[in-house]
């Protein structure tokens, strides 16, 4: 049982990074609910994870930003290495669970075994201890707060998987950062960037709403969070800087959410790295591990 979110005060000390860029590490086939990318068949598809991370952590290098990486575990198996290079670079790492399953189509204890699967393939590259999660697609939600229950018995202090807009998530869930108490103790929720566009919620820190943006855009949204003394929280995935992406038929919707101006999206990127002030998720949010 999750009670009403308390909100945070200040979560950001003079000189940390004001906001956070985030990644979530996975292959271009981890597609929720999409019958031919079924795990079952990931080891029979092409692997484009390796090529489009590294290009990632180039951009991130030149632009002399550290992130936080949520790893998906079975990426972590097959590529250690690769989770290295990210740890080496100086990025935070977390979990994006280990099958990149919908937290609120899991069971209570097949989330917990997910996760603790995530944890083991991500301790097995010497990253640890994990305390960071993003569910896959955005996945805890109003059908599914129990999740942060078993979140913070597994050791865990900060989620970054509500989004505040209806299409994943739910329009009442806070835009800040903010403590949410749990049967088992507090963890500090980091919703992700949103803005009000022609009277809708769209996801300006992710997914189609930032690649469709103009980086001025962007960055004059996040200066617009931060002037109400709050970070801003993008997130993107390597496959959408892969210059030849494999393409798969998806349903609409994810459709327009996988492929909808990839074009030039590298680019666009460079410049919003080096316009804004980014950081790890856990530098904008050190009142994560106290709670309150
Ligand atoms: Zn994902």
């Amino acid at each position: 049982m999750t009670a009403e979110p308390s909100p945070a005060p200040s979560l950001v000390g003079p000189g940390d990074p004001y906001n956070a860029f985030t990644v979530d590490l996975e292959e271009w086939f981890h597609v929720c609910g999409v019958e031919p990318l079924r795990f079952e068949r990931w080891e029979t598809l092409p692997s484009r994870v390796e090529p489009t991370t590294r290009r990632l952590l180039e951009l991130l290098d030149r632009a002399n930003v550290r992130a936080t990486f949520f790893v998906v575990g079975w990426v972590a198996e097959r590529f250690p290495r690769l989770v290295e290079a990210v740890r080496d670079a100086g990025h935070e790492i977390g979990s994006h669970s280990y099958a990149h399953g919908r937290v609120y189509e899991l069971e209570g204890e097949a989330f917990r075994r997910d996760l603790q699967a995530s944890v083991r393939a991500l301790r097995a590259v010497g990253v640890g201890p994990v305390s960071l999660f993003r569910a896959p697609e955005w996945s805890v939600n109003d059908r599914s707060l129990w999740a942060l229950d078993v979140l913070v018995e597994e050791g865990f202090r900060l989620d970054a998987s509500m989004a505040p807009l209806t299409m994943v998530g739910s329009l009442g869930f806070p835009r800040c950062p903010h403590v949410r108490q749990t049967a088992a103790g507090p963890i500090v929720e980091v919703p992700p960037l949103v803005a009000d566009r022609f009277g809708q919620v769209m996801p300006l820190g992710w997914g189609w709403g930032l690649r469709m943006s103009s980086p001025r855009r962007v960055l004059d949204a996040i200066e617009g969070v931060n002037r109400q003394g709050q970070p801003a929280v993008l997130m993107v995935h390597p496959w959408e800087i892969d210059p030849d992406p494999p393409r798969v038929r998806l349903p609409a919707r994810l459709h327009f959410a996988h492929y909808f101006r990839l074009g030039g999206f590298a680019d666009r990127l460079r410049t919003i790295l080096s316009g804004g002030r980014f950081g790890p998720i856990g530098r904008i949010a050190p009142a994560a591990s106290a709670g309150t």
